[in-house]
């Protein structure tokens, strides 16, 4: 069956797309996961600068779209921006697109973008997936503050430099990373973060999509001995912040984290595995979690 046709399916507004410069996200994996407004940027779009004229003319295909695609990557950037800025400059639109996900994210943009700034052109984002949020989503650690890190360097002796540097940072971490490289990025964040919770997300989106939850010296044993295909993103919580915590104090813990505590407590676990479940589901450093953990059960059972 052939797929229908992006104008078959949804006809493009009426409305011309503005000139400008036009940042539009694409799956990163899933092709169902491209909005609306992405096809109707890149349906309309004067011209499409993407990283490569391949990916990016077999996606455009798949809905039926046909654009002019001008390459715009790592190799050609400094050469193709005068030309880009000089297509905004006659009033044109120009939509960027990345491999897969949004682009300027670990990806080729940014300084396109400045330049387009500084030309006083008009600048969008057209939303939508990206690896880094959909994997904090589904890694069970805190939301409310994170830090996107990208990719480490692949040399030991920096990537352990990188990993030191972000001991301090309270925000929950998101690293890109390659299968080949995953056991040893595990091991390094082990060796420094020591057993903070921390979730691996493979193939987002795709057929064999993975999320792997647990300490990250586990994570890193899990990996040891074979390299995972596929893409890759490491979310590690961030600083334990044991310090701030007073485990008798309840304000310093939310009621839900005292009611998964005594949940567990209630259904017979010992305090160390009541420790690591719920420092597991929540990001909670298992010390503190501990801790509070026995200080709610010593309210329970008062020492005679
Ligand atoms: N701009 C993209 C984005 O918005 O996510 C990221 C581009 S970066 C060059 C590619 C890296 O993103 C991969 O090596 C992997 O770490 C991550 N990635 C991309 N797609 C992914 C997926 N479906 N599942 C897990 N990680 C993914």
């Amino acid at each position: 069956m052939t797929e229908p046709s992006h104008e078959a399916a949804h006809p493009p507004p009426a409305v011309p797309l503005a000139p400008g410069l036009h940042l539009v996200a694409t799956p990163i994996g899933n092709l169902r996961d491209i909005t609306l407004r992405a096809l109707d940027t890149l349906a309309q779009a004067d011209i499409v600068a993407c990283e490569d004229t391949r990916v990016t003319g077999r996606l455009l295909a798949h809905f039926g779209i046909e654009a002019r695609l001008r390459a715009y990557n790592d190799h050609n950037a400094a050469r193709q921006r005068p030309a880009i800025i000089e297509a905004l400059n006659a009033g044109n639109s120009v939509a960027l697109v990345s491999d897969a996900g949004s682009p300027l994210v670990s990806d080729p943009g940014y300084r396109l973008v400045r330049a387009a700034i500084a030309a006083g052109h008009r600048v969008e984002a057209v939303p939508g997936p990206t690896a880094a949020i959909a994997a904090l989503q589904v890694s069970g650690l805190p939301t409310d503050r994170f830090r996107f890190v990208g990719f480490l360097a692949p040399k030991d002796a920096k990537r352990r430099r990188q990993i030191e540097a972000l001991a301090g940072e309270p925000g929950t971490l998101i690293f890109y990373e390659s299968g080949p490289r995953l056991a040893a990025s595990l091991r390094a964040m082990a060796n420094i973060f020591g057993d903070r919770p921390a979730a691996v997300a493979r193939e987002l989106t795709k057929r064999y999509e993975e999320v792997r939850r647990g300490a990250l010296p586990d994570l890193a044993a899990a990996w040891e001995s074979a390299a995972p295909k596929g893409e890759i993103v490491v979310v590690v919580a961030g600083r334990p912040d044991e310090a701030a915590r007073d485990p008798d104090a309840d304000a310093a813990f939310g009621e839900d984290l005292d009611a998964m505590i005594r949940a567990r407590i209630e259904a017979g676990g010992s305090l160390s595995s009541v420790a690591a479940a719920v420092a597991g589901q929540t990001g909670t450093p298992r010390r503190t979690v501990y801790q509070r953990a026995l200080a709610l059960s010593r309210r329970r059972n008062p020492p005679a």
